[in-house]
């Protein structure tokens, strides 16, 4: 069952901090069903995008649209109701196992209340028990598929990358916001993180938007890149394309 996914239109979007514009005039198209990557040096703005698109910052100026939405008059649970889910780019875990913190991710979607479920009603417990599958069916998708009963706590650092991301994919998003999902992972971790989200795509039709450092793994996973520097955009388009944009390759090597 493929979601039905709207694009995401962000359209001038300028936050201003005191005395600091983060963002300025920002504006770029996330495809239904594309891994959009937006790239740029440190303090470029990209963090402070998905601050926005998840609800934590509001705008200064622009707007920001996810089908019939506009995301910027939204709290951040209103914004997850419609599918937005979003990983951090260091790692939130609670205590508990892989499936724990699975399910706790699954709590904005139960129907039945904290009071029903805490006293174990027939209907709490069937809808649990469905959470359960379908949380199990999610952490084997991306890996994790022998540590579904292995507390978080004892995973490498490359499989709790991975917790984050299904426990984003447990909200049932449409769009998935992640925010360097390979940081501080070794190659092999790297490259098999990109084939997961690649088939986040493919297999689930979900929309992706990623920020990511490494131009190789942006160049590999990429439909489209938006290029931010000093809360501008510089430069976008196809991966290829921008790789040998010169104003994009000034802003890395800093010339
Ligand atoms: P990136 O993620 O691209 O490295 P950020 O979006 O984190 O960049 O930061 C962009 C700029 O906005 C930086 O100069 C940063 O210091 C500033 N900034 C981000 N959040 C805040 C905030 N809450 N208050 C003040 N300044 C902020
Ligand atoms: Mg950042």
């Amino acid at each position: 069952t493929t979601p039905d996914v709207p694009a995401l239109i962000v359209e001038d979007v300028t936050v201003r901090f005191a005395g600091l514009t983060a963002l300025d005039g920002v504006g770029f198209t996330v495809a239904p069903g594309s891994v959009h990557a937006l790239i740029g040096p440190n303090g470029a703005g990209k963090s402070t995008t998905f601050n926005v698109l998840s609800g934590i910052y509001g705008v200064s100026e622009g707007s920001v649209r996810f089908g019939e939405a506009e995301l910027t008059a939204l709290a951040p649970h209103r914004i997850a109701a419609l599918g937005v889910a979003r990983t951090f780019q260091n790692i939130v875990l609670t205590a508990g196992t892989v499936t724990d913190n699975l399910m706790l991710s699954r709590h904005t979607l139960t129907r039945a209340g904290f009071a029903a479920t805490a006293l174990r009603l027939p209907g709490a417990v069937r809808e649990q028990r469905r959470h359960l599958e379908r949380v199990r069916e999610i952490g084997t998708f991306v890996g994790l598929g022998a540590s579904l009963d292995t507390p978080v706590a004892l995973l490498s650092y490359g499989d709790r990358k991975r917790v984050e991301l299904a426990r984003a994919l447990c909200m049932e998003p449409r769009l998935l916001l992640l925010d360097e999902p390979v940081a501080g992972m070794n190659t092999a971790e790297r490259v098999g993180m990109a084939r997961t989200i690649t088939d986040i795509r493919d297999a689930l039709g979900i929309s992706i938007l990623i920020v990511e450092h490494d131009m190789g793994m942006v160049m590999r996973l990429a439909d489209e890149v938006t290029v931010l520097d000093f809360g501008r955009r510089i430069g976008g388009g196809a991966p290829e394309r921008v790789q040998r944009d010169p104003a994009v390759v000034r802003a890395y090597l800093g010339t």
